[in-house]
């Protein structure tokens, strides 16, 4: 016997007779009928994250983009009208301008902080997509609110719980399908994408579990057993980055190189309370303003840094940062012209040595004199 369990690696499945294997395609929900379409290593994790997101089941897909894709082409049709918020991640953004407005699906833009979405909602509209916080701005929508009126108007949510995974209950909120990217924390190292459907209904498992499998997306059984790995230690990891992202955050509201800290965590953040009312904790992503956002400032901050690494994606125990222009990728929030917007991902190094590299790195973008931090 061992603690974990076996790495079943398959795309032969064996059956015991020709009625058996005639009679393969009943296996699709629960059981084995070939390796794309789930092996026991991969069951399994579904089980765990289903367990974590606290829905009924989940799906595992190649990426956290893939879980988002997979689940609106499977519930829109031409004619059919999708809510998105703003500030959604960008490749959410790029696949609806892309391929949903393609298709005849009418995809409208609404403000990320949206408290309700009653104005927005028409007898066309078949979902709404949320994410909080959101991409690089880190607004909060208030979810149970919005849930509440989609529903009203046969509606569906669908939230991109990236951020809050381990961290939130939002089924309890009214969504009804969680998109994560098992990239991030529950992965856990940097060095797998996967991501994963978690739905609130039988219903809803069969009918996106069918269109996956029909689209011939699945997972490997070795990266669904690094993932369940990663999630022996989410907890404990997502505890540590949320402590460090919040000191981190508090000494770099007074830095004078800093204009704004967004961490929806930090008590007096203009989204904490949204943030006390759907998550259980943070965790070590964060975005910065700088006074002097220009190109030129960030570059001089990043170009240089010694700890910190520039990169996307997040969720291991490295830091990270990665600048962004949400000026030139929002529709209907405002953002200032010029302004580029940092996001940090704390990781687990020493936080003495971050906050040192984070000071030269700010006084090389504003020109001023390091602050010589311990
Ligand atoms: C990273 C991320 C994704 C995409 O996940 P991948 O596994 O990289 O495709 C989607 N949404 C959010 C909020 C993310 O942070």
């Amino acid at each position: 016997m061992q603690l974990n369990p076996p790495v079943h690696r398959a795309s032969t499945v064996l059956f015991k007779d020709t009625d058996a294997f005639l009679a393969r395609g009943s296996q699709l929900y629960d059981g084995f009928m070939y390796g794309l379409y789930g092996t026991p290593t991969t069951r399994e994790l579904e089980t765990r994250i289903a367990a974590i997101e606290g829905g009924h089941r989940a799906i595992v897909v190649p990426s956290g983009l893939a879980a988002i894709t997979h689940v609106i082409l499977a519930l829109c049709k031409p004619g059919d009208h999708i809510i998105i918020t703003d500030s959604a991640y960008g490749g959410s953004r790029a696949f609806a301008t892309s391929a949903l407005v393609r298709l005849g699906i009418d995809v409208e833009y609404i403000p990320s902080d949206a408290g309700s979405v009653q104005a927005y909602l028409k007898p066309q509209t078949r979902l709404v997509l949320l994410e909080s916080p959101g991409y690089y701005t880190m607004e909060i929508q208030d979810i149970a609110a919005i849930a509440a009126e989609a529903h009203a108007a046969g509606a569906l949510v669908l939230l991109d719980n990236s951020w809050g995974f381990g961290a939130s209950s939002m089924f309890e909120h009214g969504v009804d399908i969680c998109c994560t990217a098992l990239s991030k924390y529950a992965a856990g190292a940097g060095d797998l994408c996967m991501g994963s459907i978690t739905v609130a209904t039988e219903d809803m498992y069969r009918t996106l579990k069918a269109f996956v499998a029909g689209l011939g997306a699945g997972v490997s059984s070795d990266d669904a057993y690094l993932v369940m790995r990663g999630l022996l230690t989410l907890d404990t990891r997502l505890r540590d980055h949320a402590a460090r992202a919040l000191g981190l955050s508090q000494w770099l509201s007074s830095h004078p190189a800093v204009k704004e800290v967004i961490n929806p965590a930090r008590p007096g953040d203009r989204w904490h309370a949204r943030f006390q009312k759907y998550f259980r904790g943070g965790n070590g992503l964060f975005s910065v303003v700088l006074h002097d956002g220009s190109l030129d400032a960030i570059r001089r901050m990043l170009d240089g840094l010694e700890v910190f690494k520039i990169g996307a994606s997040w969720g291991s125990p490295h830091s990270l940062l990665a600048a962004a222009y949400p000026h030139g990728e929002r529709s209907v929030d405002r953002w200032p012209k010029d302004q580029y917007i940092l996001r940090l991902h704390i990781g687990l190094e020493k936080v003495a040595a971050l906050k040192c590299d984070l000071d030269r790195a700010l006084s090389r973008a504003a020109g001023i004199a390091a602050l010589r931090v311990r």
